[in-house]
């Protein structure tokens, strides 16, 4: 009698109310989840996939050279050609007069209409970010060379996902997102930089771990460094690019 008229009641009742409460916890309003304060900030697109948005540091436009440098900090020798940049072979790398840390780069690049050499010989440049860590460029059209120096390769350290190379005497393109390294006080370094590239509007590398500077022989190395530039490569290659701007972060 007992279990019957107030035990087994007060068990329903307690299942039941746990259960409601679980219920109201999936019933919270859809705006409890909303986030709505900071807003991102409003970054009015390019008219184009490849244009310029609105606050992109402009490194090169076809205009003039003024954002680059050789090395040794004197004005550089590759000419403009129409809106393109072209490599003067034996004048050296370029790289950019402004240092930067985290950032978005666009850049285009095109290699020779005409075909002469194969594997690296073939249209080699590269983007060193940093000045340090190469995305390989390399005329990698139907031109077989080692996996980890193809065009979009992180050099020498990871391959790209597949091969998006256009033709050669076609511009493509590589947007690259990049984390910076971090050293600690006593030159250490405590996390790895990032990067993650679009050949072509194609993921190549995906969040890739840089392991340490791109040496073309012997292994990475990790020297502690702060912001810097980008850095062009000269391989003896008639290279061109243009549209190059990067953004900050
Ligand atoms: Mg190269």
């Amino acid at each position: 009698m007992l279990i019957q008229k107030i035990i087994f009641p007060a068990l329903l009742f307690v299942l039941a109310y746990g259960l409601n409460a679980q219920q109201k916890d999936i019933k919270l309003p859809p705006e409890a989840t909303e986030v709505w304060e900071p807003q991102p900030r409003i970054v009015t697109s390019g008219k184009t996939m490849n244009t310029p948005p609105s606050d992109a540091i402009v490194l090169f436009d076809g205009k003039n050279t003024d954002a680059w440098s050789k090395l040794n900090g004197d004005a550089i020798e590759w000419t403009i050609e129409g809106d393109a940049l072209v490599v003067k072979p034996g004048s050296g790398d370029i790289m950019t007069r402004r240092k930067f840390s985290d950032f978005q780069l666009h850049i285009e690049f095109r290699t020779p209409a005409v075909v002469d050499g194969e594997g690296q010989g073939r249209g080699n440049s590269g983007v060193f970010l940093q000045r340090r860590y190469e995305v390989q460029v390399l005329d990698n059209y139907e031109n077989k060379t080692y996996s980890n120096g193809q065009a979009g390769s992180l050099y020498k350290q990871t391959p790209p996902l597949v091969n998006a190379s256009r033709q050669p005497g076609t511009w493509q393109t590589y947007d690259i997102i990049y984390t910076a390294p971090v050293f600690n006080k006593d030159g250490l370094k405590t996390r790895s930089a990032y990067v993650t590239v679009l050949h072509n509007g194609v993921i190549v590398q995906h969040h890739t771990e840089i392991k340490g500077t791109t040496e073309y022989i012997g292994w990475p190395k990790n020297i502690a460094h702060g912001p810097d530039g980008i850095q062009l490569q000269d391989h003896g290659n008639l290279t061109a690019f243009k549209n190059i701007w990067i953004r900050e972060m």
